[in-house]
């Protein structure tokens, strides 16, 4: 079977959905196509997992990036009007707390010098105000103690599988089709445009598209959704978390807890204490649970095979050293918590060079990406699918900061342009292919001595963002 189209996206998550979603808003025909989920027996397990698989992602307005700030707010903006146009509410209002090291200081009165600069209500609290606003909380023993920044309003988390649903959904209304299905093969068709295999349980179609949206999150470099063998200047890493399950009676006490992120400035190992952790949310099985990550410790590997990051999705099994690590941090922030159950959540996220988001084209115009959530894209996928709509259409860019901050990169052993598609390339070779720090490669694996603050080793490594 054979289907034309104007826009083909290829991955229904995050970034993909809600670019499926700005498009149909535009009028344009678009056809997504990507399997629901791990659950979705339509296609192999392959193609099937991804970052948004969960219940709950941190969102926040305070920030101190200015970048990601203005994609954070601009999807933030647009939360309410999603949720009411798709009936769907995916956004819990339950307050952000951030607890940033009082040695950086100067970093906080920055923070709060633009959250006054753009009408972001904040609160400064000191350990006192902290432990008595937040009983539930341990002392995170710092260096030089805490300060808390705290947001209680339009800020919390959202619950991405609805998100997703919400923007396909809004998409559909708009005359999208969704094939729940996976891209198996990419290559130029002989008149222009581009000509995709689709494939899965009942689904054998080819996809004629005049523009290609790629939009597949982590396995945009090993998924063969690049034509020609393309790859990102793109590392995919796992990103291990431990769900703890609550009892009806701790449930009370630790319902009204804010979304916590914890920024220690030393990037030095595993004594570092920046993490995050969600209060209790209720998943797919009835249960409520808490769930801790980490920040920027090196208890993460990076996943260059497809084979690895499906195995790691599949057997949702951390590593000892990552188990350890994350028990002993969930007993820090919340000492008093009695879980019935302890389970693991294995995820992946990916990380660009300059840790912003690809939104751009590679090689051709027909052909733009938006993939490199950083570990924070879910807050911002709204506007990031919106630049890359514009993108796609050859629209004027509108975006709050210029768009070579987004401009995709190929892999370092890529540069100087592949034969095989750079066809049409409307960029020169010099600009298409930049260098690119191997970030993330250079793990120094610390050894860990538990809450030794003093223990720490100097390793050189800063792979990781500083917070969710
Ligand atoms: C544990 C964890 C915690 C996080 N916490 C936060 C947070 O607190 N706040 C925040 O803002 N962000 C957070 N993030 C990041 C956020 O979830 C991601 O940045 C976001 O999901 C990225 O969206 P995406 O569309 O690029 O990728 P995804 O959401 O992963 O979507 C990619 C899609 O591509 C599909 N696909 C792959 N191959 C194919 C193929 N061949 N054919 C068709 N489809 C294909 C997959 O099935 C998938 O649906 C977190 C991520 C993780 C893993």
């Amino acid at each position: 079977m054979s289907h034309t189209t104007d826009v083909a996206i290829v991955g229904a998550g995050m970034f993909g959905s809600a670019a499926a979603r700005h498009l149909t808003d535009a009028g344009v025909d678009v056809t997504v196509i990507g399997p629901s989920g791990p659950d979705d027996a339509s296609t192999r397990p392959e193609h099937a997992f991804g970052a948004h698989h969960d219940e709950a992602r941190i969102v926040r307005r305070l920030g101190w990036d200015a970048v990601w700030g203005s994609l954070d707010a601009r999807s933030q903006e647009r939360f309410a009007s999603i949720e009411e146009r798709s009936g769907l509410p995916f956004f819990e209002d339950c307050g952000s707390l951030v607890l940033m090291a009082r040695s950086i200081s100067h970093r906080t009165e920055k923070i709060l010098a633009q959250c006054a600069a753009d009408g972001i209500a904040v609160e400064r609290l000191d350990e006192d105000d902290l432990a008595r606003r937040f009983p539930a909380l341990g002392a995170v023993p710092i260096a030089g103690g805490v300060e808390g920044l705290y947001e209680n309003r339009g800020a919390g988390y959202l619950n991405p599988r609805l998100l997703v649903r919400a923007q396909l959904a809004l998409a559909a209304g708009g005359g999208a089709r969704h094939v729940r299905a996976a891209v198996t093969d990419v290559r130029p068709a002989g008149s222009g445009g581009w000509v995709l295999d689709v494939r899965g349980d009942g689904v054998d179609e080819t996809v004629n598209a005049q523009r290609l949206l790629v939009a597949t999150g982590a396995f945009t470099n090993v998924a063969g959704v690049l034509p020609g063998g393309r790859r990102l200047a793109l590392h995919a890493f796992t990103e291990p978390n431990l769900l703890y399950e609550l009892g009806e009676e701790q449930l009370g006490a630790l319902r009204t807890l804010p979304t916590v992120v914890t920024v220690d400035p030393e990037d030095v190992g595993e004594a570092n204490l920046s993490l995050y952790l969600l209060p209790p949310v209720r998943y797919p099985d009835g249960r409520w649970y808490m769930r801790i990550g980490p920040g920027m410790q090196p208890v993460v590997d990076e996943l260059t095979r497809l084979g690895d990051m499906v195995e790691w999705y599949a057997a949702q099994t951390l590593t000892p050293r990552q188990e350890i690590f994350l028990s002993e941090m969930m007993q820090m922030l919340v000492p008093d918590l009695k879980p019935p159950s302890v389970r693991s959540a294995c995820c992946i996220i990916e990380k660009t060079p300059s840790r912003y988001p690809y939104i751009g084209h590679v090689d051709d115009e027909t052909l733009t990406v938006a993939v490199g959530g950083n570990g924070h894209g879910a807050r911002g996928s709204d506007e990031i699918g919106r630049l890359a709509a514009t993108v796609v259409l050859g629209q004027p860019w509108d975006g709050a900061v210029p768009a070579d901050t987004f401009r995709p990169r190929i892999a370092s052993d890529q540069m100087g342009g592949d034969p095989k598609c750079s066809r049409r390339s409307a960029v020169p070779a010099r600009s298409r292919c930049s260098t690119v720090s191997t970030t993330g490669s250079t793990h120094n694996w610390a050894r860990r001595t538990p809450m030794g603050r003093s223990s720490r080793a100097a390793s050189g490594r800063s792979s990781r963002s500083a917070a969710r």
